[in-house]
Parts: C-alpha cells; structure tokens; sequence
C-alpha cells in the first residue's frame, strides 16, 4: 500500500494527508475540491516538494498534480504558452526549445513545477529582470466551491495580482499562461574574484550585464562570479565563447560543484573542525569559465548535495551593508557554515506579494549543509535582513508571521481582501499560511 507522508526535497518538511488525489482535468480538480469540501478536509497542491517551508504540507487531501502536465496552446507570433498546472520548467524548456522559444529568465534548477515557482516567487538574477511570476499574462484558477475562474491584467486585474505569487492560498492554478520569447544564446563567463573587489563593483556589475550574481563562501577571500549575457546576433559569430563540451561540463558541474562538493560537506559534517579550512580551499580552487550555450542549459545546474536555505530579497541599496554584518557575525558564530551565499539582483515589479514588490531588489540566499547545525546562523541573518526590510522568499525558511509580513508589503491588506473573497472558509489553509497571512 502506498504511503500518504509526503516530504519536501530538503527534508525539513513532511506531512500527512488523509488522502491523496491525482487529477489529469481542470474539472477533476474541482470535483477533488469538492469532495473534500463535504468531507470538511482542506486540501494544497503539491508542486515538486521543493520549497524548504512547509507551503504544500496538508493533514487534509494533497493534490497531486504530476498527471496534469504538459502544453495546451502555443502562439508562436506573441510568444504566448498555455500549459497545464503540474508541468515542471523542465519538460516546458524542452518543449520550448522546439519552438524556438525561451523563457527570459529562471532560477537555478528547473525541477519545480511552473506552479510551485510562480506560487513562491521564484527568481533567477538580472537587474532588469522581474522572477518568473512577472512572466505570467493569464491564470486559471479552482476556487474553494469549485468554480474555474480566469484572470489577467485585464479580466479581474485585483485577482491577478494576487494570484501571481498567493503560496497557493486562493485556489488551486489549472492554467498558467506565459509570456516567452524567442530562443537565445547565453555567453557565460564564471570566474573567481575577490570578495572586496566583486562589492566594489557590484553596482557596475548588476548593470553591466544582463544577468548577474556571485557566490561567496563565508571563510574564503574570493567569491565565484557569474555573468551572463545574451548573444543578440545569435550563436555561432567568431567572437562567441565556444560552448562547452559535454565532458568538461560533467567535469565542471557534475564533479566539481555536485561529487566532490558533496565529499567535502560529507568530511565537515563529520569533523566539523575542518569546515573553515574545507570552506577555504573549495573557495581557492574556484576556476574560470567561459562558454556559450542556450540560455536554459546556462540558467540551470544539477544540485545533488542537498541543503538547507534561507533567502531575503532586501532593497539593493542595502546590499552591501547587510553582507558587512553578515560577514562580521558568521565569523561568531558557535557553528560554522559550509556552504556558500548567494547574492542576486531583480528589477523592481508590481505583483502584490512578489518580493521585489515596488522596490529594485537584491537577493541574499544562505545555505547550510544538510544535517549540520544551522539554528544560530539563520538567526543571524534573519535578523539582519528584517532590520532593512527584507521579505522572505515564501519558498525558504524563515520565521516572520502576518503582522511583519504587512508592514513590508504595501499590498498586503489587498491580498487579504482578495483571500477573503476567494476562500472565505480557508478550504486552502495550512499552518504554514496561518502563519504568514493569519487566519
Ligand atoms: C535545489 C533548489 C534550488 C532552488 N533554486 C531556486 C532559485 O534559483 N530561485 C528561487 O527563487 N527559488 C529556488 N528554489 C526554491 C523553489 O523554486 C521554490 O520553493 C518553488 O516553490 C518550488 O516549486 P515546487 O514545484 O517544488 O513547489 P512546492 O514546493 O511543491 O509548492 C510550493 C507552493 O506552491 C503551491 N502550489 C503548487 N502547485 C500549485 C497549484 N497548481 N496551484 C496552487 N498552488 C500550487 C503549493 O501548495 C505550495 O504552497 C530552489 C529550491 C531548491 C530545493
């Protein structure tokens, strides 16, 4: 018999659901909804399980959208893709690539469903850029009573702007329609720098390219930085970085970031006594790279070694202060860290629970290794974060409740409003969402 415990990627959520529910049509999902309803059972849709907050955690019924994928509609001429709620960015790049077309920006890994990422506010970097959620034109939605609703800037605009980043709190997404451009060329160039020089620059840098960010590893001098910029003429032109061959990138990313990564955590984790020096070396043999690819292949890399994360978007200018007090604590701290920060930029934005709500953004993500102690230092950088007005990424741990959520977001009440409308008996609620919208 199958078991019903459902657990998040990173091991720090689990849950289980009095049933499990697997809908392959917008109206099986709302004739889940309803059933549950009379069974007075709340229900959440399950995206990848990769969110590190318990955001799709359920004691009711679980929706299991993994047979509800796929693309329903593609215009080629806007660039316009309709794809079914359950798809994961993976199986919609590969299908975007044959039409010729890319989605402008992602994050690091394509393993979400377009649901969960859009839900959460997943992000990639680019300063002119908004996360994936500003890419949405059009939802489909399944509401508590089990009625579909559609909406867009133009058909019930309050709806959408809640709806684009609601952690899943108004209903269940059916649809999702994606505004895509057409296929292009990454020219990625990835190098070791030191950390005062890559601060120094960070302005020059965020502007300077169409996609930037770096990584840093708390006890090493230098930081990893990434900059990524589209090749407008197309690939192929001389002066393009070739691209990379696929043994040099299994080498690269399976290897070095993924297996002998993973060795290094391993030896840290059982003698915590060597993570500063461990983390030093990792951040000393950090290595050049420059090659061309499509945009997707550059975006994503394979994250194997498993971690636990926290992330707050806090408003660019304050970047450089927030890692000043972050570097001087981490160096305190009773635990040491063995994984790298990661800083990233987006373009400010006006979805009502996006992140970068209203405000040019900068993204501090921290990271600890799986099985080390990592309470103290997520302390620490929550409360350097909160004291500049960060907001958490709703898919990464952090502890804040409703009444600091609405003071960082000046469309919060707006959302409650919608949330009432949409689902005044909380068919959608869990603890989670008690906690971060109240009851
Ligand atoms: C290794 C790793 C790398 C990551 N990289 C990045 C990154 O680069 N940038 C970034 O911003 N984040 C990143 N994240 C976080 C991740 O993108 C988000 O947590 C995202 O929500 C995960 O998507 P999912 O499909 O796993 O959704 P889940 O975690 O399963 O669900 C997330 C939320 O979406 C809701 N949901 C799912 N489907 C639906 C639906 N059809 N209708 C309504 N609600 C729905 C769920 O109920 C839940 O509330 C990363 C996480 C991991 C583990």
């Amino acid at each position: 018999m199958e078991t019903m415990t459902w657990q998040n990627w990173a091991g720090t959520a689990s849950a289980d659901p009095v049933r499990r529910a697997w809908p392959r049509s917008t109206e099986e999902i709302a004739n889940a909804i309803t059933a549950a309803a009379t069974d007075g059972l709340t229900v959440r849709a399950l995206g990848s399980g990769h969110s590190f907050t318990p955001a799709a955690a359920t004691s009711g019924v679980a929706l299991d959208l993994s047979g509800w994928a796929g693309v329903i509609a593609a215009d080629l001429d806007s660039g316009l893709i309709t794809v079914r709620s359950g798809t994961t960015i993976r199986d919609l790049n590969a299908v975007l690539d044959t039409l010729g077309l890319a989605m402008a920006n992602l994050g690091d890994i394509d393993a979400q469903t377009l649901s969960g990422a859009i839900s959460t506010g997943t992000h990639g970097t680019g300063a002119g850029l908004g996360g994936i959620a500003t890419q949405v034109t059009g939802l489909e939605l399944v509401l508590g009573d089990g009625s579909v609703v559609s909406c867009s800037a133009k058909e019930r605009p309050d709806l959408f702007s809640a709806a684009c980043v609601s952690v899943g709190a108004l209903g269940v997404l059916s649809t999702v329609t994606l505004q895509c451009v057409p296929a292009f060329t990454l020219a990625a160039d990835e190098r070791p720098m030191p950390l005062g020089e890559v601060l120094d620059k960070f302005g020059e840098f965020a502007a300077g390219n169409d996609h930037f960010e770096f990584y840093w590893f708390p006890y090493g001098k230098n930081a990893l930085v990434k900059r990524n910029n589209r090749i407008s003429r197309g690939a192929g032109a001389p002066t393009d970085p070739p691209p990379m061959p696929g043994w040099r990138r299994f080498l690269e990313y399976e290897v070095m970031e993924n297996a002998a990564f993973g060795a290094l955590c391993r030896t840290g984790r059982a003698m915590p006594s060597t993570i500063k020096p461990l983390n030093r070396f990792a951040a000393a043999t950090l290595s050049k790279r420059i090659y061309s690819a499509p945009s997707h292949e550059v975006f994503v890399t394979p994250r194997r070694v498993r971690f636990v994360e926290s992330e707050y978007a806090v408003p660019r200018e304050s970047l450089l202060d927030v890692l000043a007090e972050l570097r001087a604590g981490v160096a305190r701290l009773a635990h040491p860290v063995m994984f790298p920060v990661e800083v990233r930029v987006a373009a400010a934005d006006d979805i009502w629970l996006s992140t970068a709500h209203g405000r040019d953004s900068a993204y501090v993500a921290i990271h600890q290794y799986v099985g080390l102690p990592y309470a103290g230092y997520f302390k620490l950088f929550e409360s350097i974060a909160t004291s500049v007005g960060g907001r958490p990424h709703w898919g990464k741990m952090h502890t804040r409740d409703a009444a600091y959520l609405g003071q960082v977001y000046p469309r919060f009440a707006d959302f409650l409003r919608v949330r009432d409308e949409t689902d005044p008996g909380r068919r959608f609620a869990n603890p989670y969402l008690t906690q971060v919208f109240g009851d």
